[in-house]
């Protein structure tokens, strides 16, 4: 007997992990495929963080840990969002959980009722959808073209905006685009929303420190909309730690104690050696962020010179996160050896066949017409990708 809700049946798959899924499928029959899908840092987690994981196996935190987080970890996470980001939280605030995912999700869950309006500037993240539609809300999509490098502009934003608009979901760094919003960008935004009291606006901040622009700015920043900020984080990518699975929400009391309810009936806290490690990235030395971040700027000018030679694929200026989203339109209606491409999602299974190249379907991140390349990969991958994308690329007549 088969018997699935409904709710899973309209879900859909992540894209991006079936594509790394596939691609290491590929790999472990043999074919050299170079893995451009999934997004996450190819450093080791630094060494000091590994030792306070060990630390506190030895230490027996082997317990159920509080269902937010460990108070040490909530009051480092204040620390880090006062010294960082000038913001004020105090530990109540704070929910640790497995991974920026669940605390996206949390919030969704914990703020959206049937029927209410989540706002979704697009190109975005694959998940985003999924989570509203599970709180069964509505999205409301504003395409952000690269001709405005993928950034909503404050009359769009107003233009969404109904009586039934609950929540903006903004992310910056972007995946899968690269924009990084100016705070000049951000406080238009919140201009806009300061007028509606009733909307809350949930900032995925985990590409905070993958920037190259050389400022992060929070949307938390601004007086007229400080108290309906909810802020998303944690120590995947600054860190290099996406295993880990700890990730926070900083937000309004009331949400996260709705939170905190959520959590406490759903998966409990976090796990707890995990949190350790996270502490440790928090309280320790900051200097592994910073040469993470530069290796990744040095990357991103090398796949955006190499890919910007290709004739056919159109790229903006990526100045965060570890992607590329070159619009690839060029080659739609094009064949070749079998392959015909009718979709940007053909062209990344031909790239994949072809050229054995993983990579993702603009569609998935409400974006067809686009593929996503994540470049968290050594500088040889790289080259031997464009290389590779360039050539099956010039097969297509
Ligand atoms: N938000 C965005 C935009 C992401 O790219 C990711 C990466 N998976 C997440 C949230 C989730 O991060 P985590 O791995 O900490 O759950
Ligand atoms: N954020 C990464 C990506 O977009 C990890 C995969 C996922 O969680 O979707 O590739």
């Amino acid at each position: 007997m088969e018997h699935i809700s409904e709710r899973i049946k309209a879900m859909s798959p992540s894209a991006t992990l079936a594509m790394s899924q596939k691609s290491n499928e590929l790999k472990a029959q043999g074919v050299d495929v170079i893995n451009l899908s999934v997004g996450e840092p190819d450093f080791f987690t630094p060494d000091h963080i590994k030792e306070a994981a060990k630390r506190a196996i030895d230490d027996n935190f082997s317990f159920y840990s509080p269902v937010p987080g460990y108070l040490s970890l909530r009051k480092a996470i204040c620390a880090k969002l006062k010294r960082e980001n000038g913001l004020d939280f105090a530990p109540e605030q704070i929910i640790v959980s497995n991974g920026a995912k669940q605390s996206l999700c949390n919030c969704i869950l914990a703020a959206v009722n049937p029927g209410d309006e989540v706002i979704i500037p697009t190109p975005a993240w694959v998940s985003y959808v999924e989570m509203v539609k599970l709180a069964e809300g509505k999205c409301v999509l504003v395409p952000a073209s690269l001709e405005q490098n993928f950034k909503i502009t404050p009359e769009q934003l107003a233009a969404a905006i109904t009586p039934r608009t609950r929540m903006v979901l903004l992310c910056s760094p972007s995946n899968p685009t690269g924009s990084v919003y100016s705070r000049e960008e951000l406080k238009a935004l919140a201009d806009v929303i300061a007028a509606h009291p009733d909307i809350l606006v949930l900032a995925d901040e985990i590409y905070e420190h993958i920037n190259y622009t050389g400022e992060f700015n929070s949307i938390a920043q601004f007086e007229n909309i400080r108290d309906r900020v909810a802020i998303v984080n944690g120590v995947s990518k600054a860190y290099a730690m996406t295993g880990w699975r700890i990730g926070f929400l900083a937000a309004p009391l009331w949400l996260a104690k709705a939170c905190n309810k959520l959590q406490g009936q759903y998966t409990s806290g976090a796990s707890s050696i995990a949190q350790k490690a996270a502490e440790e990235a928090y309280v320790g030395p900051q200097d592994c962020v910073e040469e993470m971040r530069r290796a990744f700027e040095r990357r991103r000018d090398l796949i955006v010179s190499l890919l910007k030679e290709i004739p056919g694929l159109k790229i903006g200026n990526p100045e965060g996160a570890f992607y590329v989203f070159p619009e690839v339109s060029a080659y739609i209606g094009k064949s070749h050896g079998g392959h015909t491409i009718t979709t940007s999602g053909d062209l990344a299974l031909y790239l994949l066949d072809e050229a054995h190249v993983a990579t993702v379907d603009g569609a998935a991140f409400c974006a067809p017409g686009y593929i996503r390349l994540s470049y968290a990969t050594s500088d040889d991958n790289i080259r031997e990708a464009a290389k590779r994308i360039a050539s099956v690329l010039a097969k297509l007549q």
